[in-house]
């Protein structure tokens, strides 16, 4: 039985494409169009029925408008068009790779992949229809996008309460909201201590300190990428400055353990040594895009008028 939208539409062989995609190569055959801008393709666009369309992607900052074309051309052209994003450097975070496909993009070709292998994806995605439900405002699916509006050091009880909105927030992805994570130092470094070698950069990534131990939430983080970020956030290798360590990852699990945190008495509760700004380097390190280059130089973690004892 053969339905309506399954049947070959006029233009199923075409391919608008934003030049990038290419490298430079020529249109492949008769069926491609190049354009300069996904501009200029997005408005070919609008009158095609089952097309194969390709914008390239360069920067974060064209997330956005991408997705809410994208958005347009799935709601008004329906579900035989062939939507691909071609990622032409590295840009896209999970977060925003999930918006474009839930706005109605088939596919979405990492930077790294070379242009062969881009054009068996593209052939990939012929004859394909359609099928996940696209939301008429796209105002809901960029929320989704949205971390928390907080960075780095909060009071235990703002740490809490910013968790518990994340964890409850409906419009996230389940069990993907982010990583919580309790760091406990090693024996002679102080938990204020640690907290000067903690510099999140990210929004919504925040830290608190409390019951001796260093509490992290890394929003929209995932749990196999943890290493990658405790490494953009602390200059020193963590198992230097940490000992023991536990994760919590899915929405359960971090809701448990909220509900602990929370009975964490206000005299447990820590707060930043006075005098280290957020703007003064702790240690003599940089970040040079790739890796943290120490600068040697003496490094003494307990001060002189401040005792171990807490
Ligand atoms: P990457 O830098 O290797 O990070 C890989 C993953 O580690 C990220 O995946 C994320 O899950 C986690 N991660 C790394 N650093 C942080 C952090 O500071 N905070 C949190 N919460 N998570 C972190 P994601 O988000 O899918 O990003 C994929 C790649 O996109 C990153 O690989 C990076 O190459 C690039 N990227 C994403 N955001 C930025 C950014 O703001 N600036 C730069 N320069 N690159 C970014
Ligand atoms: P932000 O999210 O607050 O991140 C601030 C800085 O943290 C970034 O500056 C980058 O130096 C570092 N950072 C955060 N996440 C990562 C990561 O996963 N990998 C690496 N290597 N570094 C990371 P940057 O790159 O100048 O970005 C400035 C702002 O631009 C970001 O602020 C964010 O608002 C936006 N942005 C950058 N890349 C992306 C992206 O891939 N996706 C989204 N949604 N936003 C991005
Ligand atoms: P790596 O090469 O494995 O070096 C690890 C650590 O050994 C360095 O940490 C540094 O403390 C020490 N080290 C290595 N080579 C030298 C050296 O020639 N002189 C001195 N004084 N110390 C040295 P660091 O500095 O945090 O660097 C971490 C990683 O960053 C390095 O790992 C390397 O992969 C990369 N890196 C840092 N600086 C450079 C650089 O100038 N060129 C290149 N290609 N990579 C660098």
């Amino acid at each position: 039985q053969e339905e309506a939208s399954v049947q070959p539409r006029s233009d199923e062989k075409r391919v608008l494409s934003n030049v990038d995609v290419l490298e430079g190569a020529p249109a492949l055959s008769e069926h491609w169009t190049l354009f300069e801008t996904n501009e200029a393709m997005f408005n070919e666009a609008r009158t095609s029925q089952a097309a194969t369309l390709i914008f390239a992607l360069r920067q974060n900052n064209q997330i956005e408008t991408i997705a809410r074309q994208i958005h347009t051309l799935r709601r008004q052209r329906g579900s035989a068009l062939k939507i691909i994003v071609r990622e032409t450097r590295a840009s896209l975070r999970a977060t925003d790779e999930r918006l474009l496909l839930r706005c109605g993009a088939n596919m979405v070709i990492s930077w790294n992949a070379p242009l062969s292998r881009c054009l068996t994806l593209i052939e990939s995605v012929q004859g394909q229809q359609f099928k996940r439900l696209v939301p008429e405002d796209i105002s809901t699916l960029l929320s989704m996008t949205l971390p928390l509006k907080l960075r780095g050091f909060q009071t235990w009880s703002t740490f809490c309460e910013a968790v518990g909105n994340m964890v409850n927030n409906t419009l996230l992805p389940p069990d993907g909201k982010g990583v919580l994570v309790a760091l406990r130092p090693v024996p002679g470094i102080r938990v204020e201590q640690a907290l000067t070698l903690c510099r999140p950069n990210r929004v919504g990534d925040i830290v608190t300190i409390g019951d001796n131990r260093l509490l992290m939430f890394l929003s929209f983080c995932r749990v196999n990428d943890l290493d990658t970020a405790l490494n953009h956030i602390f200059p020193l290798p963590t198992a230097d400055i940490f000992s023991n360590r536990m994760v919590w990852f899915e929405d359960n699990q971090i809701a448990a353990e909220l509900v602990l945190l929370r009975e964490v008495g206000p005299d447990k509760w820590g707060a930043p040594l006075t005098g280290t700004s957020d703007e003064k380097k702790i240690i003599n390190a940089e970040h040079d895009g790739q890796t943290w280059r120490r600068i040697p130089e003496p490094l003494r973690l307990l001060s002189e008028d401040r005792g171990s004892a807490s």
